[in-house]
């Protein structure tokens, strides 16, 4: 079995094939490992796990199916929705006992579209862990990655099964490589321009903070069988990179009482829509925002987020007595901004309705001193692509799968709504990746194994 990809969809798929009974190899289009997992914050959201239970966390399948449906609005992959969320706790057991993986429950914060806390994540929540703790899994099992090694196409025999891939290597001779089944976990398109522009027009043109390798690859090799599509407008925008530093703002500066405006001063959104929501209203504004916030955010985040106390360590976060001398800071009019934290604040403490809408407000109304953060918006990936069945399987338009076929992660349609970025609820591109890998791994051995 063949799995196209080394990232949080395929290295799971392989974990779960080999364990299931099948013979795996790995092949990876980069040098190194360096996917999208590696860049992540590595949050996986999961229902009913013995994490959440030893914390006194009451949750279950269908109340996370439930958040992640709110969300994303109908679309067409929501039968995939319901069965990520019935394997989410098992798969996060799984990836503890069998892959070794080291993950802890995140009980400090939710995260947008979750109503309890159910983001699992390793103590550092660096992708880059999860990522090692997957190979060094895989390399103990003795399953073969073949870096530098990037698949340009699919054998077929006549009835249209696939029978193997193709590596394609510059001028080096085309590598035909059989294989009974082959899992595609190549991501999606972010790093593809004209794909991005194509099926994502709205986040087009914003500066993309993915991986290089999510060139759209899985597109063009299941779209050569007459795979089907869906999914393909819905993407991941984060709307707080901290400019200049390039690193993310985590928005539990604003779920803890923070909240954004514009070069004038003045908010302009209801900023608990979350971090992929907002990145459209941030572009709108021409990409130039400032997180306004407090000290006592502040210090409560750097203390939940490492990467964010970087960020802090790093002059990210500047502090002032009082407005002016906060506006100061980035050449904004003080008294606009002081008026607008006047105006969030009474709104905050309930004593007006919020101009925009907004709900909570964690520590608001805010306490001098006050800090603010330049901030600006990125893709992060795309959540269209191949359509899929509940275990991974690819499927034509008319609904049959592709015999032999499987797809996880980006490289599948995923469970974030149609399109935009409103309907990306956290965690939903590792709950796909990790989730539909674990299942593509165990199904394909399993047809592997059925075949004998
Ligand atoms: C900054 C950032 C933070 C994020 N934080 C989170 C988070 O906390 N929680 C969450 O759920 N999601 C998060 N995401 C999204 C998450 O990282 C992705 O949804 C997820 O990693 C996708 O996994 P994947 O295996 O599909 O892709 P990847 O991890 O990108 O793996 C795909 C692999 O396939 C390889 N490849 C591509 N084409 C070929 C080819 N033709 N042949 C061979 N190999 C190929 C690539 O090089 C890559 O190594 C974040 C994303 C970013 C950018």
């Amino acid at each position: 079995m063949l799995v196209v990809g080394a990232g949080g969809c395929g290295l799971p798929a392989a974990l779960a094939a080999h364990d299931g009974g099948a013979q795996v190899a790995v092949v990876e289009k980069l040098e190194r490992l360096a996917g999208n997992t590696a860049l992540s914050t590595a949050s996986i959201p999961a229902a009913g796990t013995r994490f959440q239970r030893a914390a006194g966390i009451d949750d279950d399948a269908a109340r996370l199916a439930e958040d992640l449906l709110r969300k994303s609005g109908p679309h067409e992959m929501e039968a995939l929705a319901h069965r990520l969320a019935a394997i989410s706790a098992p798969l996060i057991e799984w990836l503890v006992d069998a892959a070794g993986v080291r993950l802890e429950l995140i009980s400090g914060y939710r995260h947008v579209g979750h109503r309890v806390p159910r983001l699992h994540a390793p103590p550092s929540h660096r992708g880059q862990d999860l990522l090692d703790d997957l190979e060094r899994a895989v390399r103990a099992r003795d399953i073969p990655i073949a870096l530098a090694h990037p698949v340009g196409g699919l054998l077929t025999d006549d009835d249209g099964a696939v029978t193997g891939a193709v590596v394609t290597r510059g001028d080096a001779a085309p590598l035909r490589i059989g294989a009974a089944k082959v899992i595609l976990a190549t991501n999606g398109f972010a790093a593809a321009p004209d794909l991005v522009r194509r099926f994502c027009p709205d986040i087009a043109g914003a500066p993309y903070y993915g991986a290089l390798g999510s060139t759209g690859d899985a597109l063009l090799l299941g779209g050569a069988l007459g795979a089907a599509l869906a999914n393909l407008g819905a993407y991941q925008a984060h709307a707080s990179l901290a400019y200049p530093h390039g690193s993310l703002m985590t928005w539990t500066v604003i779920e803890k009482g923070g909240f954004v405006v514009n070069r004038a001063a003045q908010r302009f959104g209801d900023e608990s829509a979350g971090y992929s929501a907002y990145g459209a209203n941030v572009i709108a504004e021409g990409n130039v925002a400032f997180a306004i916030y407090d000290a006592r955010i502040r210090d409560t985040v750097a203390q939940l987020q490492s990467d964010f106390a970087e960020l802090v360590e790093l002059g990210g976060a500047r502090a002032a007595d009082d407005a002016a001398a906060l506006a100061a800071h980035h050449g904004l009019d003080g008294a606009a901004l002081a008026e607008t934290i006047a105006r969030y604040d009474r709104a905050a403490a309930g004593g007006a309705p919020d101009e925009f809408g907004r709900r909570a407000f964690g520590l608001a109304p805010l306490q001098p001193p006050y800090v603010v953060t330049r901030i600006g918006a990125g893709l992060f990936h795309t959540q269209g692509g191949l359509k899929v069945d509940a275990d991974g399987r690819v499927l034509r338009p008319d609904g049959a799968p592709i015999p032999n076929l499987f797809a996880g992660g980006g490289a599948a349609a995923g469970i974030s709504g149609r399109r935009g970025g409103g309907g990306y609820v956290s965690g939903n591109g590792l709950l796909s990746a990790l989730g539909l890998g674990w299942l593509a791994g165990r199904a394909a051995a399993a047809e592997v194994a059925e075949a004998r």
